[in-house]
């Protein structure tokens, strides 16, 4: 039995007391148990004959919370998986994957308002009834497309004003209204558009992933933006819905790719779940109740819907993989999503298409290796040149306001021929510092090791780490003298546009005008009409968006990430710039994008220019093999945080001392303080495991952890473990 605690193993119970013929629990199954003096809601792992328990000290279920496992066995065999490879409590690995209310007890059956036709509504219905009642013999007429029967939800789609006509055809005697299992109402799957005809690159990615179904294969769908990577899942869905399976599709964030959503709907008259971070408990346990039943064909989602409880699964995509949301790296389980996607398709014996226009030096190593299979799409639909890129050297360029004046040129040269202008720069805010120049005060977040941002609209200093909101001083703390923001963030620097441009319309896209849902369709509706002719924006802008008529991307400062300590910096700067560049010129007209930068020899940026991704990737990764960093070793990080520096430490000095010395092949690095040591309050330190081989690294961690939980340290701490960490600080 798992159970949520932190021990790291599994409970013995005895079967519970049920009237006889009824169904002992199995493998999947919820129950209720006592543990302590508390009760808890379990998942039952596996029937054994026999405990190392004394029976005298077992206790029985007290009760069986599904009549069919709320997990089936691949679900199952996932978590189990996620467990042992992440050396987590296999208790919390079923927290993070089933939704609160599972967790409290709720059922795993969705049922609903039905409408269905009897016999005589039937009869009815041929005979031409009812000939005067308009909407009643519409509402007849539409129950019959579907079937005989449809849900409440299903007849507010048909007209608003249904229930009228419901009531009135139920008193003829020719409907039933009923409370029904969703999962018991017939759902048409069905193609709407077919799609445009595919180009001979799309057309052999589809074949080649369709005919590895039904067995699992790995594929990586490389592609810059716009060259119909789309396309190739629409396609790979439908022929898997056609074949009666369902599909998984993963997305870094479903708030920013709202136009990938709305495609699968305009696509697919099918149930389709949408399964994210945002959504309260009561809708996340109806995404996963229509997912467990079968009843949504299609399951789109953000990370953690890899655990989602898809029955005939038959292919997973996982879109933009190089993404860093994948990566749970907070919290309890830490976990890769796309990762656990690769797992789950070998577990479920399926497909899975990795898609994006900049892979991650893992994935390309995995198909170096032979592992995955890369299928490429060259050429952008109805358009052939990419984009033209061009480093503006900012050291001997005049600048104002953070735009060089090649730039501005630019930008003005584009609007004139009617262009749009996206410019991207990774920093919300007005300005990163607020300084005082007669003393030199900076102000600082009190938490964290880090420098306020001022926000002038808000007229507040905000830790862009810890969350501190104060409000903005006009004078200094210190000596009172005035006090002035320093460098740019996106709201300063759509001001300085704005006063440049005078009446254009610009949009801005970050963190902070994006508060609800709806603000990012918003921001897009404006650009795609044509309405705003600048778009401003951080990250958010590189992510999904379909912009055709963007002719010019301006990266404002490329230098973010040049001279990181994390040696994943530069592959993170190296795909944000061909992102964002990727955003120009994909419509019928070319594109050029202009990078600022004060290292324009930087080798990076130089491969990055010469030869693409590709010749960047195959640099990067010839350094990582030289350092012998990931993916030519195998990470793990233990992260501690605690009230002192010495706490987090101290932890893990303790730590380290208790694994004694580590075996051939595995080194222990640390424990040093985390770059940005303070945050919100708390200092954060961690000690790296690296190896060369995977097996060795997971032995020593099954061997160490057991102690550490164990042990008591004389420091007061959090501390969690990161298997293939993503980010080192
Ligand atoms: P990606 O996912 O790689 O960004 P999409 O699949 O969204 O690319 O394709 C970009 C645009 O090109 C979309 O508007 C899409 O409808 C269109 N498109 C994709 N494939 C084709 C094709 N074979 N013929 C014509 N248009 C296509
Ligand atoms: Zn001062
Ligand atoms: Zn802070």
């Amino acid at each position: 039995m798992a159970v949520d605690t932190p021990l790291r193993r599994l409970f013995d119970y005895l079967p519970p007391a049920l009237p006889a013929g009824a169904a002992q629990p199995r493998p999947g199954m919820r129950v209720r148990v006592p543990f302590g003096r508390r009760r808890l809601v379990g998942v039952v792992m596996a029937v054994a004959d026999a405990s190392d328990l004394p029976p005298e000290r077992l206790k029985p279920i007290l009760e069986v919370l599904d009549a069919t496992p709320a997990l089936e066995a691949s679900a199952l065999a996932l978590i189990q998986w996620s467990a042992e490879y992440y050396h987590h409590p296999v208790g919390q690995v079923l927290a993070s994957a089933l939704p609160r209310l599972m967790r409290l007890g709720a059922g795993v059956v969705a049922t609903g308002e039905c409408w269905t036709m009897s016999g005589a509504g039937r009869d009815a219905a041929a005979a031409g009834e009812p000939r005067r009642a308009l909407k009643q013999r519409a509402l007849l007429d539409f129950l019959i497309s579907r079937g005989g029967a449809a849900t409440a939800e299903h007849l507010r789609e048909h007209s608003a004003s249904w229930r009228d006509a419901a009531r009135a055809l139920e008193k003829r005697g020719w409907l039933t209204r009923t409370q029904e299992a969703l999962a018991q109402i017939p759902e048409p799957v069905r193609v709407r558009t077919a799609g445009p005809s595919l180009l001979p690159e799309q057309r052999d990615a589809v074949e080649r992933v369709a005919s590895a179904a039904p067995d699992y294969a790995a594929f990586l769908l490389e592609g810059v933006t716009g060259s119909g990577k789309t396309e190739v899942y629409l396609r790979l869905t439908g022929e898997a819905l056609a074949r009666g399976r369902t599909v998984l599709v993963l997305v870094p964030e479903i708030g920013l790719t709202p136009q990938l959503v709305g495609r699968f709907r305009e696509r697919f008259e099918a149930p389709l779940a949408v399964l994210h971070s945002a959504l309260t408990d009561h809708e996340r346990l109806a995404g996963w109740r229509a997912t467990w039943s079968g009843r949504a064909r299609i399951v789109l989602g953000t990370r953690s819907a890899v655990f989602a409880p898809l029955p005939d699964l038959g292919l997973i995509v996982v879109d933009e993989e190089h993404d860093a949301s994948f990566k749970q790296h907070e919290g309890a389980l830490r976990y890769s999503a796309r990762d656990l996607a690769v797992v789950r398709a070998r577990l479920a014996g399926v497909p899975v298409l990795l898609g994006s226009a900049t892979p991650s030096l893992e994935t390309l190593h995995n198909v170096a290796a032979g592992r995955y299979t890369r299928l490429r799409l060259l050429r952008r639909p109805g358009e052939s040149r990419p984009p033209l890129l061009k480093l503006v050297d900012l050291r001997v360029s005049a600048v104002e306001g953070g735009i060089s004046t090649q730039a501005t040129l630019a930008i003005e040269r584009h609007l004139a021929a009617d262009g749009q202008v996206l410019v991207f720069l990774n920093r919300r805010g007005y300005a990163p510092t607020l300084l005082c120049t007669a003393c030199g005060w900076i102000a600082p977040c009190g938490e964290c090791d880090a420098r306020l941002t001022v926000h002038l609209a808000a007229s507040s200093l905000r830790c862009h780490h810890c969350g501190a909101d104060a409000p903005l001083p006009a004078r200094c703390p210190q000596c009172g003298f005035a006090v002035k923001p320093v460098g740019q963030g996106t709201e300063r620097i759509e001001a300085a546009l704005g006063t440049r441009f005078p009446g254009v319309n610009i949009a801005r896209l970050d963190r902070d005008v994006v508060r609800r849902r709806g603000d990012v369709d918003e921001v897009v509706r404006r650009m795609s009409s044509g309405e705003a002719r600048i778009l401003i924006g951080t990250q958010m802008v590189t992510k999904g968006h379909d912009f055709p008529n963007v002719t010019l991307v301006v990266v404002l400062n490329a230098d973010q990430g040049l001279f990181s300590t994390d040696f994943r910096a530069p592959e993170r700067l190296a795909q944000t710039i061909v992102q964002v560049a990727g955003r120009a010129g994909r419509g019928a007209k070319p594109g050029e994008v202009l990078i600022q930068t004060e290292f324009p020899q930087h080798p990076l940026l130089v491969s990055l220019l010469e030869h693409g991704y590709d010749g960047f990737a195959e640099a990067a990764l010839a350094e990582r093999l030289e350092a012998s960093w990931p993916p030519f070793s195998r990470l793990a990080a233990l992260r501690a945080s605690g009230k002192t520096r010495e706490a987090a430490l101290g932890f893990l000095r303790e730590a380290r001392a208790a694994a004694g010395t580590p075996p051939r092949g595995l080194k222990l690095l640390g424990p040093v303080p985390a770059a940005m040591a303070k945050r919100a309050g708390r200092y954060h330190a961690q000690l790296l495991i690296e190896s060369r081989e995977r097996p060795p690294l997971h032995r020593f961690l099954d061997a160490w952890l057991p102690g550490l939980e164990a042990h008591k340290s004389s420091q007061r701490v959090r501390w969690a473990l990161d298997v293939d960490p993503l980010e080192l600080f």
